[in-house]
């Protein structure tokens, strides 16, 4: 039996992270853990409640209240906050600019972090975000950094919100994408960077399947120099 990977995929917003890390899983039969959701969650709650994301002492507040929860199908895993399925009502644009707002909350990230943590203590499993190779994950046994040109991110991110009914303007969303980005890279807390042992994909020019398969090379020369 071949050991079960906790691999992990960092790298900024649109460079092809969530199409990366499901198609892995799905050959794998890992999990997939999108962590991005956790905190989209906590930004769909804070804006249901109508708390201000900019009090920080507010939020900290919700934070100890909170239940966020991943549950685990057959087919998907959903996220669920206090008892309610939110897995499709996190994509907006409002989820987004507040999740990225509320990510440089240290009990936010606190709060976060175990239930990542718990998520991924068996192996099996592909996580994807901002801090994984780094914080959630420091031994995870495989890291990769995906990143690709601002404008393609930009693309990739408009078509991702059209097919979910969203209509945004190409250039407002690529400046979306470099506001969010900055603050994930500027932040003190779990910025968003490379580890140092992760392997670097440029996906600029490369289909998502040949992403997929980099990594699934890069699984099985790791599969093939460990014993069994
Ligand atoms: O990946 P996604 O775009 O869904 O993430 C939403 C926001 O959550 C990001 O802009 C980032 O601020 C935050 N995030 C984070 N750390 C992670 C995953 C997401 O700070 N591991």
């Amino acid at each position: 039996m071949k050991k079960r990977l906790t691999i992990a995929i960092d790298g900024p917003a649109g460079a092809g992270k969530s199409s990366a890390a499901k198609g892995l899983s799905e050959q794998l039969a890992y999990l997939y853990l999108d962590t991005g959701a956790l905190y989209r969650a906590m930004a769909w709650k804070i804006l249901e409640g109508k708390i201000d994301p900019s009090e920080v002492s507010k939020v900290d507040l919700l934070c100890q209240c909170i239940e966020i929860k991943l549950a685990l199908s057959e087919t998907h895993i959903s996220v669920w906050v206090d008892g309610k399925d939110v897995s499709s009502l996190i994509r907006s644009p409002e989820v987004t600019a507040t999740s990225s707002l509320i990510s440089s909350y240290p009990d936010v990230r606190e709060k976060l972090l175990s239930v990542q943590q718990a998520f991924g203590r068996e192996g099996g499993v592909v996580a994807e975000g901002r801090d994984i190779g780094t914080v959630v994950f420091p031994n995870a046994d495989l890291k990769f950094f995906l990143d690709a040109d601002i404008s393609v991110r930009g693309e990739r991110r408009q078509k991702d919100l059209l097919s979910q009914g969203i209509e945004v303007d190409q250039s407002k969303t690529t400046d979306d994408l470099e506001v969010r980005d900055r603050k994930d890279s500027r932040r003190p807390l779990s910025p968003l960077k490379k580890a140092e042992d992760a392997i670097s994909i440029d996906s600029t020019n490369l289909k998502p399947q040949e992403v997929i398969d980099l990594m699934l090379n890069e699984v099985a020369i790791l599969q093939s120099s460990r014993p069994s």
